[in-house]
């Protein structure tokens, strides 16, 4: 009913005192004969009418410093509602933007057809940032349409507050770096995450074995198997001292992970996978790159620690794939890259079946990080998220609508609010664009886009 798509806020006050009105004049039938009767029968409480609801706009704000560079998108649409979603920290706007002109005019409520849509212009890691920040502000607008939050679209929540990790900025001193790590545990973090580089080590002669010459940006740019470096069995014990020096401090009883061990090779990953037993880590993760699942599975099947990767992958089949193949103890897609809400939970799923944890990386704004915090809500085998943003003293400012902190003794509250549950804080957003970057500025040169899209023929 077209009338009811128009219906204003207002206007559905002023049935409702009409109503009671009636009711006081003692009027029966004669009153349901108008079109109040449509409004009557559907939820008064609704934002919109979802049937005619139509996308309208896409635009981007791009924030920086929190702490990464994360562009914020804000999807418009003809009844004045608006969704917002982000491309994954580190992402270019343009992997959104060059979406654009295919959805135009699409009904954000119709989520699973439009990422369908749109999902072959994603990639692995950053290249799906466009995909699916865009499936989280459809999300977000659905949300808002039907008046329900995004956990209870997904199937309902399986908890009501979602458990954060939490690691610290590193120092070589491992005495100075475990009290750090050790704030983490007093401001209530229930779940630690440590990095753990060789180059926390290899200042000292003897710990590391390499092309002689070989440089950090070779190193950068060249995947673990294909650099040439190994940790002698002095590197490894240093590392292992390096862990044990924090554990001493940050104590046994709380689960600690460990990332970032630099590019070495997969014997010297089994080396100080080994010689990490003793601390109990929760997880070793990205000790080598994703692709290499046979790889990850000789890792896997040679250490007593548990395994981990997922980050840059996109798409469920390819966790399917490791988790089938045992190649890894958990998972831990980041939504960001994973395909969005929906996808991020099949990936959840998924694995679930094969035995596999999902844990969720995440190093985004508020708005990203409440589009984990309903998927995790409602994705059963979820471990916990990650938050990266402890010390950014206005990352909270950046929304409104949610209770503060959003972090709260390590624990996200899961909210109740229709869509994603957040509203953006426009002065504070502006105050941390990006230089060069404007706020939500029109996006009209995205509009038209004309290719043949089909992927068969
Ligand atoms: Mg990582």
């Amino acid at each position: 009913m077209t009338k009811t798509a128009t219906r204003s806020l207002a206007g559905r006050r002023s049935f409702l005192r009409s109503t009671a009105g009636a009711f006081a004049a003692g009027l029966t039938s004669s009153f349901w004969s108008d079109d109040t009767l449509d409004a009557a029968v559907q939820n008064v409480n609704r934002n919109s009418s979802p049937s005619q609801l139509k996308i309208t706009d896409m635009r981007i704000a791009v924030v920086a410093g929190a702490p990464m560079t994360c562009p914020i998108i804000r999807i418009d649409t003809n009844q004045g509602i608006s969704g917002y979603g982000e491309v994954r920290d580190g992402g270019n706007k343009i992997y959104a933007l060059m979406l654009k002109s295919r959805i135009l005019g699409e009904n954000p409520c119709n989520i699973d057809k439009i990422f369908r849509k749109i999902k072959q212009f994603g990639f692995h890691a950053r290249q799906a940032g466009g995909v699916c920040g865009i499936e989280m502000a459809l999300w977000d607008l659905a949300g808002k349409a039907y008046g329900v939050p995004v956990y209870q679209m997904l199937g309902g929540k399986f908890r009501d507050s979602i458990r954060c990790y939490s690691d610290t900025t590193q120092s070589k001193d491992p005495k100075e770096f475990a009290q750090r790590l050790k704030k983490r545990r007093d401001q209530g973090f229930t779940y630690l995450k440590m990095d753990l580089g060789y180059h926390l080590i290899s200042d000292t002669p003897g710990t590391v074995t390499q092309p002689l010459g070989i440089t950090p940006q070779d190193v950068r740019m060249t995947q673990h198997m294909f650099t040439g470096i190994e940790l002698t069995d002095k590197g490894v014990a240093m590392m292992a001292d390096y862990v044990a020096q924090v554990r001493e401090v940050v104590g046994m009883d709380i689960p600690l992970a460990a990332d970032h061990f630099g590019h070495i090779g997969v014997n010297s990953c089994i080396k100080l996978g080994r010689a990490l037993t003793p601390y109990n880590m929760a997880w070793l993760e990205d000790m080598i790159p994703w692709q290499h699942g046979e790889l990850w599975k000789q890792i896997t099947l040679a250490i007593d620690v548990p395994t981990l990767t997922g980050e840059d992958i996109y798409l469920k089949e390819d966790f399917v794939k490791l988790a089938q193949m045992r190649a890894v103890d958990m998972l831990q897609p980041d939504l960001a890259s994973s395909g969005g809400i929906l996808e991020t939970k099949k990936i959840g799923d998924l694995i679930q079946d094969y035995g596999v944890p999902m844990a969720m990386h995440f190093a985004g704004t508020p708005v990203s990080a409440m589009a984990n915090v309903h998927c995790a809500a409602a994705t059963e085998n979820f471990l916990c998220l990650e938050m990266h943003s402890v010390d950014v003293p206005w990352w909270d400012d950046l929304v409104t609508g949610v209770g503060k902190p959003i972090v709260q003794k390590g624990f996200v509250p899961v909210p109740d609010k229709p869509g994603l549950g957040v509203e953006l804080n426009e002065e504070v957003v502006k105050q941390h664009l990006l230089p060069g970057e404007g706020y939500f500025l029109p996006t009209e040169e995205w509009n038209q886009f004309r290719s043949n899209d089909r992927l068969w023929s």
